[in-house]
């Protein structure tokens, strides 16, 4: 069975009101010009500011679909600052970003709370995105597979077959993220037929061709064509190209 492409933007820490409102609105004129039966899963993940009106504006458009950026694996408490899934179902989010390599560098996020997170995620039956990458010094290193599949191996912890077949992976080389130079396409697509190797060791194959798995890392219009051609890339998460509705709606074409 095929796997549908997904094309996902990473809003990150950007947009207010207003320009939530004018992304969104461009981006749903967009594709109200495409076909649905072509088009891949188009995903936006905007700040918890914006989720709500994100959510109000999408709520007849349903060839868009909501993440959140983040969520804490806790059902409720004294964690001040964080948000739970039963905020984010307020919102019909249907997808969690977690492990992206901002939070766990900047936020020393480790892989246990990951995996936590991915369970928590899963058993209100959302999909987490979950995020994979090496940096710079350790693909110099040559310990890149090593690594990612340590970081897989973690966040998949305890969680069943079925779910994991759910689930979504994106593999993002931190060296590549913001930094307007992507992963060679022939590189980004053996590094994620690795990545589907480790799921098939810990599962099955029959698993591992389940799972869908995204490259991340400057990903443009420019570069999409290429890299959806790769038979293990299955979408983009995007950053920085997603932030306009011209340029998502580009990527999103050429995932078509
Ligand atoms: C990201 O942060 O998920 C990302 C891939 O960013 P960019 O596309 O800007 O490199």
């Amino acid at each position: 069975m095929a796997r549908r492409p997904i094309i996902a933007g990473n809003w990150k820490m950007n947009n207010n009101k207003a320009a939530t409102k004018e992304l969104v609105d461009g981006i749903m004129y967009g594709v109200s010009q495409l076909d649905a039966s072509k088009m891949p899963e188009v995903i936006i993940a905007p700040s918890f500011t914006s989720l709500w009106q994100a959510h109000d504006l999408i709520r007849n458009e349903s060839k868009i679909a909501l993440a959140a950026q983040n969520v804490n694996p806790n059902p409720s408490g004294a964690y001040t600052g964080e948000v739970s899934l039963e905020m984010l179902e307020d919102f019909k989010v249907q997808f969690v970003i977690i492990g992206h390599s901002e939070r766990r560098q900047m936020f020393n996020e480790s892989d246990e709370f990951i995996n936590q997170k991915a369970k928590a995620i899963l058993a209100k039956g959302l999909i987490p995105i979950i995020c994979c990458g090496e940096t710079l010094e350790q693909r110099e290193a040559g310990v890149t597979d090593e690594h990612l599949a340590s970081q897989i191996t973690k966040a998949l912890d305890g969680i069943s077959a079925s779910d994991v077949e759910k689930s979504v992976i994106a593999y993002e080389p931190i060296w590549a993220i913001g930094t307007g130079k992507s992963c060679d396409s022939i590189e980004a697509n053996r590094t994620i037929g690795e990545i589907r190797k480790v799921v098939a060791k810990l599962y099955s194959q029959d698993t591992a061709d389940k799972i869908r798995i995204l490259y991340g890392g400057s990903v443009k219009p420019s570069t999409i064509v290429e890299q959806m051609a790769q038979p293990e890339i299955d979408g983009g998460l995007i950053g920085g190209a997603s932030l306009k509705a011209d340029s998502f709606i580009e990527l999103i074409k050429g995932a078509m």
